[in-house]
């Protein structure tokens, strides 16, 4: 039976870590980071992913400012605020919660923030300095995999993982990440999608599986081999009756069986998802501390 990752645990451990880093900013610089997230629309999910990080900065003493923008707002209105913040001493973070209305070009909107702003990562430098392996901002929810996997004490290097997605948000920068010369790297990486012919074929043979699919339990226990590490990102909505909401959440690995079977597991939630929005904390206080560095030269 595998141990359970308790990515609530190995999150809040994290988070104290950066309130006392936040305190100390503070003392010391008189200063606090500060993190702008823009939500264009009423999607649920959304909003409550943006409440979710508001009540994150509070806690954690960084200055959070949320910007509720309404569905129609225009691409030029969106990115007239954005250059507003670039230019804002009180923001050190900027985050543009996606997905994008469809009238907004995605690519146009990640390339106007600032790269040094940038904490979720996406910006093209900031992917390019992450692949070169120049220090850069990491995704959050794929620094969040390589965080649980340090404080498991679980090695990546000469390790075969595989990557089941691709995606620009978790697949692919979880990939490069594992590819760099570098303590949480130097593994042997495979990356399958939808267009890969026989994924078991590729994640029998690794011994780190990372699903991030968006299909329910996708991932079963034929698909692994004895005793790998099974990390889980996906969230999916099942329909069950026998809960008030009429669903509940399950990830893209068949959690009941593969835990038979691997070493580690996380599990959803509680395993991946609390990770990701305290590497945001993370990544804006990092951009604080530069800001401070800087202001000091
Ligand atoms: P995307 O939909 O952007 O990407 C999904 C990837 O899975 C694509 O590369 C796609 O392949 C591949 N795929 C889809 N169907 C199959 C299939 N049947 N077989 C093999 N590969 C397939 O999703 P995201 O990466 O954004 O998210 C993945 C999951 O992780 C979702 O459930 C999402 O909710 C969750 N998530 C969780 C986060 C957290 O904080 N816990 C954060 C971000 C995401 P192709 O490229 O060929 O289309």
């Amino acid at each position: 039976m595998a141990v359970i990752i308790d990515g609530k645990q190995v999150s809040a451990t994290i988070k104290e870590e950066l309130r006392e880093e936040t305190a100390r900013i503070k003392k010391q610089h008189d200063t606090v980071p500060g993190l702008a997230v823009i939500l264009v629309g009423t999607d649920p999910a959304s909003m409550s992913y943006v409440r979710s990080k508001h009540i994150a900065c509070t806690k954690l003493g960084i200055y959070a400012r949320d910007y509720q923008l309404g569905e129609d707002t225009t691409e030029a209105a969106l990115l007239e605020i954005i250059h507003e913040l670039n230019a804002d001493d009180a923001i050190d973070g900027i985050l543009v919660q996606l997905p994008l209305p469809k009238h907004i070009n995605e690519d146009h909107v990640l390339m106007a923030i600032d790269p040094a702003k940038d904490v979720d990562g996406f910006h093209p430098e900031n992917v390019g300095r992450m692949v070169t392996g120049m220090e850069t901002y990491y995704p959050c929810t794929p620094y969040g995999i390589i965080k649980l996997l340090e404080y498991c004490s679980i090695s990546t290097e000469g390790k075969h993982v595989c990557i089941v997605g691709r995606s620009n948000i978790v697949g692919k920068p979880i990939a490069n990440m594992l590819l760099q010369k570098s303590p949480f790297g130097n593994a042997t990486v495979t990356v399958c999608h939808s267009r890969t012919p026989d994924i078991a074929y590729f994640t029998r043979q690794a011994d780190i599986v990372i699903a991030a699919v968006g299909r329910a339990q996708m991932i079963t226990a034929d698909m692994i081999k004895d005793q790998a590490v099974v990390i889980d990102v996906g969230v999916n909505r099942v329909e069950d009756a026998s809960r008030k909401r009429g669903y509940r959440l399950v990830g893209d690995v068949d959690f009941e069986s593969v835990k038979e079977k691997a070493s580690y597991i996380t599990p959803v939630p509680g395993g991946v998802g609390p990770m990701t929005i305290t590497m945001l904390m993370y990544n804006t206080i990092a951009s604080a501390q530069r800001r401070i560095r800087t202001s000091q030269k």
